[in-house]
């Protein structure tokens, strides 16, 4: 788990969150937020008992009651839960939400993969449309696109079929996995015998070299699903995002269905995925609600970020002004300028510390000030203060009452953060 501590770190992730959002809003999606614990039943059902995050991942713990509840692994099943409980009643069952915050895993840690790690995630209830698959795939690109990253991503999409398609390739892949298995580490072999779709997306050398003989997903979708699927890459195409199909992806989630979409970037090494989703039709009804289908996806914060080189953004344009007052009566008179400096939208900063002038302007370099207002014994007495400007290291004297008409005359226009 991490510290988020570095103000360049820090602004960037407001930045992102913040085009992230505007995207978002912009297609229609409103924002929940969800406790960060939640029944650990919510994702054994949800998720699937037999997977990595809920068999090995989860943290799980009782409460005083005696109730198991569990840091929420992923964003996913707590939106539905919530939808249920809050947007649904016998005439309405459809709604589009976002959501962002911290998601935990009990993982190995390594580069690009922690145990607390923050996500921003879409889910659209109420429409099978492949269209609908399309558009919010090609929401994903355009936030990678307004972020910088068009050119560093690429996106994989697969199709797993409906669950009967899904049930006869994992036969026909288990029969073909059982031939190689003995080249196989126990864990895969494990696999094979439980999740042997998850076989697909093994790391391992071995897995991988006999995978390209192994019979492919698309061979066995029905021709509804082969439809829905010819459907979203025409709405893909129509909509100008680029995108490859990888028939090896098959999400680490049970629920996915039809519609599975990873965004990779090759710069990132092992831990690749920036962002993943799919179409769940039967979750929301598993889950308690009414039978409507669902599709969504989620991106990793931390892996996205660091894609971003920090000086992308600079520093923030709003103007910085420090004052000093070089006397206690100095720093009572600075002391009444400060609300009326930050409600013209200012970042202002009061240094009151009875240290040398020397060590002040040193502090004021430090925070980067644009602008020092410095007030002394001298000036004072004539009703001045001293009006510098840091970047250019000159000053002059202008009257203590005209400081902030001084200051908005030298403001850009548009100062205000984020
Ligand atoms: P991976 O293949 O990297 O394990 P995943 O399939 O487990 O990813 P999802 O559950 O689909 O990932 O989550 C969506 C995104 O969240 C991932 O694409 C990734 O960017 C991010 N993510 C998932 N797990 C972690 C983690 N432990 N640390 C940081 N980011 C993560
Ligand atoms: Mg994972």
């Amino acid at each position: 788990m991490e510290d988020l501590y570095q103000p360049e770190q820090v602004r960037l992730w407001h930045w992102v969150e913040a085009r992230a959002r505007k995207i978002l809003e912009g297609a229609g999606f409103q924002e929940l937020r969800t406790p960060v614990i939640e029944e650990a039943g919510l994702f054994e059902r949800s998720v699937g008992e037999h997977t990595d995050i809920v068999e090995k991942e989860m943290y799980t713990l009782e409460d005083r009651n005696g109730k198991r509840l569990a840091l929420r692994p992923e964003g996913t099943a707590s939106v539905v839960r919530a939808f249920v409980e809050h947007f649904t009643s016998h005439n309405v069952s459809e709604g589009r939400f976002y959501y962002q915050g911290p998601m935990y895993r009990y993982e190995r840690p390594q580069k690009g993969r922690f145990r607390q790690f923050y996500q921003i995630g879409v889910e659209n209830f109420g429409s099978n449309h492949p269209l609908v698959d399309a558009e919010l795939i090609a929401l994903g690109h355009q936030f990678f696109k307004e972020v910088g990253l068009e050119d560093q991503v690429e996106l994989q999409i697969n199709s797993l079929g409906s669950s009967a398609c899904r049930e006869k390739y994992r036969n026909a892949l288990q029969e073909f996995l059982r031939t190689v298995q003995q080249d196989f580490s126990p864990e895969t072999r494990e696999r094979i015998q439980h999740n042997p779709l998850r076989v697909l997306d093994s790391k391992e050398e071995a897995v991988q070299n006999h995978l390209q003989k192994a019979p492919s997903i698309l061979d066995f979708l029905s021709t509804e699903a082969r439809e829905h699927f010819a459907e979203v890459q025409w709405g893909l195409k129509e909509l100008e995002v680029p995108f490859v199909i990888n028939t090896r992806i098959v999400r680490g989630l049970d629920y996915y269905e039809n519609s599975v979409f990873e965004w990779k970037a090759a710069r990132l090494g092992a831990q690749n995925a920036v962002a993943a989703g799919g179409r769940y039709n039967h979750l929301v009804k598993d889950l308690g609600g009414p039978d409507v289908p669902g599709v969504g996806f989620a991106l990793g914060m931390e892996r996205v970020v660091s894609l971003i080189p920090p000086e992308r953004l600079g520093r923030d344009p709003t103007p910085r002004v420090y004052l000093m007052g070089l006397d206690s009566q100095a720093n009572r008179e600075l002391f009444f300028q400060l609300r009326e400096l930050r409600e013209a939208g200012a970042q202002v900063y009061l240094d009151v510390e009875g240290t040398s002038l020397k060590s002040k302007m040193r502090r004021a370099a430090k925070w980067e000030a644009d602008w020092a207002i410095i007030s002394g014994p001298e000036e004072r007495g004539k009703g001045m203060v001293m009006f510098r400007n840091m970047k250019e290291s000159t000053q002059e004297e202008i009257p203590a009452d005209e400081i902030l008409s001084r200051l908005l005359s030298k403001f850009p226009t548009k100062t205000f953060l984020l």
